[in-house]
């Protein structure tokens, strides 16, 4: 009777076990995606889903270990990276991948040498050594030898501080840096009427920042010059004060010998000239190699330079067919020479306005300059060979007694001084102690 009920009917312990199985296998599968992962995250953003803090850790300090190895020295990631387990649907990536999101989101850092130019980070090195090594060749750039300052016009600090190492600078791009900043130059050519405060005002920038862009530059700009307008200011500009003595060459002078036997307009050299030379020695303010300020401290002679002469001719040769005198205004007769109101006018008198410049009618000296009484102001010039010129009623003289005078000179103004009823200028030609026509001397 009871053989037949064995295999027709399930025993009550075969469906526990069942029901266990199919429990264990559900939190078995559920347990590979039981809702729960790791978040990599960086400042709070969450950058990948790792499998586990775990397998996170692991990727993080590989790669740490990787770039310590490359390094030389310890390196962590940065501090605002975070592994937070949570519970998500989200599917986690594999370690792989995982690397590759922490290589390129994740900053690591290392104890470092940070420097500041005017409070602001700049320049950042692997170690202290490393800075000394960049200052030292930037500074022994512009040494001009033992007495030499070296100095920054910037504020310039180092501190050893935590530093990204994808941001550290060799010692070769940072003199880059130093001397020609972040990005690309522009250049102006100066044009008709450019000021710098026309390049500033027209480029956003200021009168400061130009002169910092173009160490030297001044007030005077050329025409063609180039002026860096913007882009890339030096990071750092390298005062240098030091002394530097040149060779300058003296320049000759030229000297004239008056010989009164050769004919006005005549020259001879009678003894060549030659430039002498000196040391010189300068007080020298540079930024960034060009010179700012130069100051001379002293000069050694090494050769006189030797004059040249040149014996001048000064005959005048005065005809009465015309020639040799110029006019001495312009303007035309208003009274001529000769015969008038029963007498003789010594001279012409030339009209011209109050103030007009009156100009020397043959090179000589000056005999007379001062009252005249019914000349007025008079100017008296002696020519060679006995031959006089006479200037009267003037406003103003502007010679002195003894002068010696080129044709063409200014001697004096036209007035009205003395026994005049008008400005004009009464102009004589005396020869031999003869009043003449100067009409014939013009
Ligand atoms: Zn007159």
């Amino acid at each position: 009777m009871t053989e037949n009920d064995t295999g027709a009917r399930f025993h009550p312990y075969k469906i526990i076990i069942v029901v266990a199985v199919v429990i264990a296998a559900l939190v078995l599968i559920l347990g590979l995606h039981s809702g729960k992962v790791c978040a990599v995250m960086v400042n709070g953003d969450t950058i990948a889903y790792a499998q586990s803090e775990g397998a996170a850790k692991k990727v993080i300090e590989a790669l740490a270990a990787e770039k310590e190895k490359e390094l030389g020295q310890e390196v962590h990631p940065e501090a605002g990276l975070e592994l937070k387990t949570i519970k998500s649907s989200k599917t986690p990536i594999q370690t792989d991948e995982l690397s590759k999101v922490l290589v390129d989101k994740v900053n690591f850092v290392t104890t470092g040498t940070m420097v500041t130019i005017d409070g602001k980070p700049q320049l950042s090195f692997k170690n202290r050594d490393i800075a000394d090594k960049f200052f030292n060749q930037l500074k022994d750039k512009y040494n001009k030898g033992d007495e030499c300052k070296i100095s920054f016009l910037e504020d310039v600090d180092t501190v050893d501080k935590q530093v990204v190492i994808n941001e550290l600078n060799t010692v070769e791009e940072a003199l880059q840096l130093a001397e020609n900043g972040r990005g690309e130059p522009v250049i102006h050519i100066v044009e008709e009427g450019d000021t710098l405060w026309d390049l500033a005002a027209k480029h956003d920038t200021s009168v400061e920042n130009l002169q910092k862009l173009n160490p030297g530059i001044d007030e005077n700009l050329q025409l063609g010059q180039e002026v860096k307008v913007s882009g890339s200011s030096p990071l750092l500009t390298v005062l240098a004060s030091y002394k530097l003595t040149e060779k300058v060459a003296i320049p000759f002078k030229t000297e004239y010998n008056d010989d009164s036997s050769l004919p006005m307009g005549t020259r001879k050299i009678v003894q060549e000239g030659s430039e002498g030379s000196k040391n010189v020695t300068y007080q020298v303010l540079s930024q960034n190699g060009k010179i700012t300020e130069k100051t001379v401290l002293d000069e050694e002679i090494i050769e006189e330079p030797v004059s040249r002469i040149i014996k001048r001719g000064t005959k005048f040769v005065l005809s009465s067919r015309g020639g040799g005198l110029i006019w001495p205004v312009s303007g035309h007769i208003s009274s001529p020479f000769g015969q008038r109101w029963g007498g003789t006018h010594s001279g012409v008198d030339i009209a011209a306005g109050y103030g007009d410049p009156i100009r020397a009618a043959g090179p000589g000296r000056v005999i007379t300059a001062g009252w005249g009484g019914g000349y007025g102001n008079t100017v008296v010039i002696s020519h060679s060979n006995g031959i006089y010129t006479r200037y009267a009623h003037l406003s103003s003289i502007g010679v002195r007694r003894g002068q010696n005078v080129n044709q063409g000179e200014f001697i004096g103004r036209v007035g009205t001084s003395g026994n005049s009823t008008g400005p004009h200028l009464h102009f004589e030609v005396i020869v031999n102690g003869v009043t003449r026509n100067p009409l014939n001397y013009l």
